[in-house]
């Protein structure tokens, strides 16, 4: 996400920050949801443990339990320190195939989704934040359900066993509501206007259009087709597979994701866009959705697409997606954001054109490598995404002559305070510490190592986690053990000391 002004913004300790103080980012997903157990009023199963010895502790380890071990306030757990109603335990998610027809007065909706439980299951969470839920099957037979705040509660008629692959089909309509929740700079989620709709959801809002475990520890795949009214268009993550129109007029529009994703990144807009297809570099598929009244001029702005995505190869590899672009929606909105394989912008933002527009078109590109393909583990990890986003930004902006990181690491503290990068809560997870001091202490790393090393390292990282989510102290292991202990100390400075550590001069 990129900020258009990175006003500081007030800390507001709440309950969950509680949970924040008292886990550290290595804490296992156990000592976390004993935390969140606590707040629970739902008991824990109680177990007999069996015994072989009279002396030592009871293990689990001795048997395997033939009941489900999780209680209801661990299912319902992705064990985020800051948000624990995130995301879900007991299974992993593989594929969504998610079916929407906007043709009524309201959304509805199908989504199929391919689990693996991972834990013996009489019972399973996703989340989803309101909408109607009209039936659910899993392995198709119906199963009972409840509802309670974000957490989708399912019974299967049948017991799961660790490892098993099961589909659960979840039918549900509604207007979806987006968030109004403090973590973003705007309402998350689903969002429906006059023109047409568009999803920002980064962090918490993509359970507000389709049940899932909503946290980016676990990616799928996803198919996404979407029914509209003649005359209007629709855009998802992917590829466009099929584009099929029916004798009443409506459209659908089949939309296909072979490469994991992260729920926060999974978007859908329908409206008056026309959807390009152009051959890019390396086979990539350069696809956007432009505003059709606009056409001519969005696209001339975005023809830099191509050189910054051929800047942005040389220095991380290849992109890791099979086909990218932009979104513009009619709308003003006071932020951009890298939704996978189709960033959101509002089209006033390209219409400043020139090299400030370049230069969030790089932070929204960047964010493809760190973000997408590599994911925060926890969000408070989100230094991760916005501090990499920043320095390619700045590093692009050198190269073109209008950028400087000596200017920038000056100007910072006017942003807002500089503090420790992981010390954030959910109110003030975008501050422009994230940015500034994130970026700088990866210029910091790279001026100290020098750009061989420093390219060994983004290589690692890019590689060890792709597809997948990662922790800041995952970054500083592959940073001690490429950069040595030097370049450690100095990437732990920026991190966690109180004061924002000086930049070091160049090389
Ligand atoms: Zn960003």
């Amino acid at each position: 996400m990129h900020l258009r002004s990175a006003a500081p913004s007030i800390a507001v300790a709440i309950g969950v920050f509680v949970i924040a103080a008292a886990c550290t980012p290595g804490d296992s997903l156990d000592s976390i949801s004993t935390a969140t157990t606590a707040t629970s009023t739902t008991e824990v199963p109680t177990t007999t443990e069996p015994s072989t010895s009279t002396t030592e502790a009871p293990t689990t380890t001795d048997t395997e339990p033939a009941a489900p071990q999780l209680s209801a306030a661990e299912l319902g757990t992705g064990g985020d320190v800051l948000f624990p109603g995130l995301g879900n335990r007991g299974h992993d998610a593989l594929h969504y195939s998610i079916d929407l027809d906007l043709t009524g007065e309201e959304l509805a909706a199908t989504a199929t989704i391919t689990l693996q439980a991972t834990e013996a299951l009489d019972t399973f969470h996703l989340d989803l934040v309101g909408m109607t839920v009209d039936a659910i099957t899993v392995d198709g037979e119906p199963a009972p359900f409840e509802r309670d705040e974000r957490e989708l509660i399912i019974f299967p008629s049948s017991p799961l066993a660790a490892g098993d692959e099961f589909e659960v089909v979840v039918a549900y309509r509604g207007t979806p509501a987006p968030l109004d929740d403090a973590a973003g700079p705007f309402a998350l989620g689903w969002q429906t206007r006059p023109w047409g709709t568009f999803v920002a959801s980064e962090p918490t809002g993509a359970a507000t259009w389709f049940p899932g475990n909503d946290h980016p520890t676990d990616k799928a795949t996803f198919d996404i087709d979407i029914t509209v009214p003649e005359g209007v268009a629709a855009a998802a993550p992917g590829r466009l597979v099929a584009q099929d129109t029916g004798p009443d007029g409506a459209t659908t529009y089949r939309w296909a994701s072979e490469h994991p994703m992260a729920t926060y990144l999974v978007s859908v807009a329908t409206g008056p866009f026309s959807i390009t297809s152009d051959p890019g570099p390396d086979g990539v598929e350069i696809r956007h959705a432009v505003l059709t009244s606009r056409e001519v001029e969005l696209l001339a702005d975005l023809e830099s697409t191509i050189p910054i995505l051929e800047w942005m190869t040389d220095r991380f590899g290849p992109y890791p997606f099979d086909t990218y672009g932009v979104l513009t929606i009619p709308d003003s909105i006071p932020f951009a954001l890298e939704n996978q394989t189709l960033s959101l912008f509002g089209a006033d933002f390209i219409d400043f054109g020139g090299d400030f527009a370049d230069q969030i078109e790089v932070h929204e590109l960047a964010h493809h490598w760190f973000g997408n393909l590599v994911s925060p583990a926890q969000w408070q990890d989100i230094w991760l995404n916005e501090g990499f986003a920043t320095w390619a930004e700045y590093a692009w902006a050198e190269e073109q002559g209008f950028g400087d990181f000596d200017e920038l690491a000056t100007e910072a503290p006017f942003f807002g305070e500089m503090g420790p990068l992981r010390e954030v809560t959910p109110t003030t997870l975008f501050d422009a510490k994230v940015y500034f001091r994130g970026g700088l202490g990866v210029e910091a790393l790279r001026r100290t190592v020098g750009d061989a090393v420093f390219d060994e390292i983004v290589q690692a990282w890019l590689t060890r986690h792709a597809d997948s989510a990662a922790t800041t102290d995952d970054f500083l292991t592959i940073v001690d053990e490429i950069g040595g202990d030097e370049a450690g100390a100095l990437m732990r400075s920026w991190i966690d000391d109180p004061e924002m550590p000086p930049l070091p001069p160049r090389p």
